[in-house]
């Protein structure tokens, strides 16, 4: 993998993407680190999100894991709830409700996802370019090595990039099987589970490919919450940006002897050091303006400040603030439309999904058709109907669910296991053979029963289910 740049011919003079060079080449960002009251938050903010996604996949909660998303049986656990399948509604409920939450956040506090939580950044700037710094050196020296091609150096870092990946994708797809099933797949040999090595491996591949060699052309090209910023955010919402008003015109300190622009008083505050430009993780100038690519990592804040310092000036040149505050100058209301129909819609959607969860029944049962022919007359004149009841044990604890045929009277059912047990949070269907005599059926060939299924303790459900049978005057052999 070269980091080298070339630059062929001459390319156009309008603005490219940061990571691109103006003949196309990959342009490599080597942002030099600024230290800061914001960078040490948000150091503790990463790592505390770090150690949560490692931790999460060994807690439990009433006996369930805390979260496991257990694709092939189609459940999934949150909090100690286990969502089956049939209950998709109440998870995309959920979704919603946490979209609407991220959509409001964003309104009033800008990227701050971006900057602060989401796992790109997290683990790029405090993971694995710390890493790089570490082995490579600063900016100047790594760009040296660039130019070299690649060193041992280069070599050990792609290494332990590597083996950083693998952890990851091992603790990703523990969230999928759970530790154990993991842990014992990790002492087998990845032949006696190749799907599953092949995931693994995928993913290892997926997270090497992105803190390696795409890095910050995830936000920059690739991620789709950076796309909506300009419907999600508004003239009020926080973002970080340059007070224009108080750093132009900008000048080197070289130039402030001479009379600053005509229409100007004084020189800003800016004295053109760049410190804000040369930090930026996605290569961008803050000075211009609010741009999609600003993930609103605040380093340029912390990189100002600190020249603000040291040519003892206010702090606060680039900051958070709004546009509107930018521009008016006057302090923005949290108050607006849709800061309060966003909490309005979450307050709605959790309200019901608290109320379906309250309501939700210790098991779910279903009755299907079972088999291809629906019903089949026997010997003695009889119709058998094959069909399978499935019970989901909502519960932490084992069940025996008894199945009772109750009406009508006339009509009886075998079945070879009765009661059903069922572990907890697990689900079992039991094969049923109702037994009518074909005089209880309507003319149009069908039968209404009912059966009852209990586990003689807090769960009991009377389901009615219609049996087919032969249409009036259609005789057994006339099937054949
Ligand atoms: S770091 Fe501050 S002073 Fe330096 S160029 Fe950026 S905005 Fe101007
Ligand atoms: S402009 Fe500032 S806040 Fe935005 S990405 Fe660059 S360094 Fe981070």
């Amino acid at each position: 993998m070269s980091e080298s740049n070339q630059t062929y011919g001459k390319g156009p003079t309008e603005s490219i993407l940061s990571t691109m060079n103006q003949d196309g080449s990959r342009n490599w960002l080597r942002p030099k680190l600024a230290k800061g009251k914001h960078y040490y938050r948000r150091f503790a903010v990463a790592w505390g999100l770090i150690l949560t996604f490692v931790v999460i996949p060994h807690l439990t909660m009433s006996g369930k894991p805390l979260m496991l998303f257990d694709i092939p049986k189609r459940q999934f656990t949150l909090f100690g709830t286990t969502f089956f399948a049939t209950e998709t509604p109440l998870l995309l409920l959920l979704l919603l409700g946490l979209f609407l939450s991220i959509f409001l956040f964003t309104a009033l506090a800008g990227r701050v996802w971006c900057g602060w939580g989401c796992p790109q950044t997290v683990y790029m700037e405090f993971v694995f370019r710390p890493i790089e710094r570490l082995l490579e050196g600063s900016p100047a020296q790594q760009r040296k090595l660039d130019k070299q091609g690649g060193s041992p150096r280069r070599v050990l870092k792609y290494f332990i990039y590597l083996l950083l990946s693998m952890f990851l994708a091992h603790v990703f797809l523990s969230y999928f099987v759970g530790t154990t099933q993991l842990w014992e797949w990790m002492h087998r040999s990845p032949f006696k589970h190749p799907s599953t090595f092949l995931i693994m491996a995928g993913v290892t591949a997926m997270i090497f490919f992105d803190f390696s060699y795409f890095r910050e052309q995830t936000c920059l090209v690739a991620c789709p919450y950076g796309r909506f910023q300009s419907v999600l955010l508004d003239k009020h919402s926080a973002i970080v940006a340059y007070d224009y008003n108080r750093g132009e015109p900008r000048a080197k300190k070289r130039q402030r002897s001479e009379e600053p622009p005509e229409g100007a008083e004084s020189w800003g505050d800016c004295i053109q050091c760049k410190a804000c430009v040369l930090t930026c993780p996605t290569g961008i100038d803050i000075r211009e303006g609010l741009q999609m690519e600003c993930i609103n990592c605040t380093q340029c804040i912390d990189a100002c400040d600190d020249i603000m310092e040291k040519i003892h000036k206010p702090k606060g040149l680039i900051r958070y603030t709004s546009q509107q505050t930018l521009e008016t100058n006057q302090k923005q209301g949290i108050l607006r439309p849709r800061v309060l129909l966003y909490p309005l819609l979450i307050l709605i959607i959790f309200t019901a999904l608290g109320m379906a969860l309250a309501r939700r029944e210790a098991a779910e049962v279903t009755i299907l058709r079972g088999g291809s022919n629906p019903y089949k007359v026997l010997p003695n004149g009889q119709i058998s109907n094959h069909i399978k009841i499935k019970i989901a044990n909502r519960t932490p604890k084992l069940q025996k669910y008894k199945i009772k045929l109750i009406a009508p009277k006339g009509v009886s059912m075998i079945t070879p296991i009765n009661p059903l047990v069922v572990a907890a949070q697990k689900t079992e269907t039991a094969v049923i053979f109702v037994l009518a005599p074909r005089a209880m059926f309507t003319d149009n060939g069908s039968l209404p029963i009912q059966f009852t299924i209990d586990n003689s303790s807090d769960y009991k459900t009377t389901r009615k289910y219609k049996l087919l049978g032969l249409l009036k005057g259609i005789n057994p052999s006339d099937l054949k």
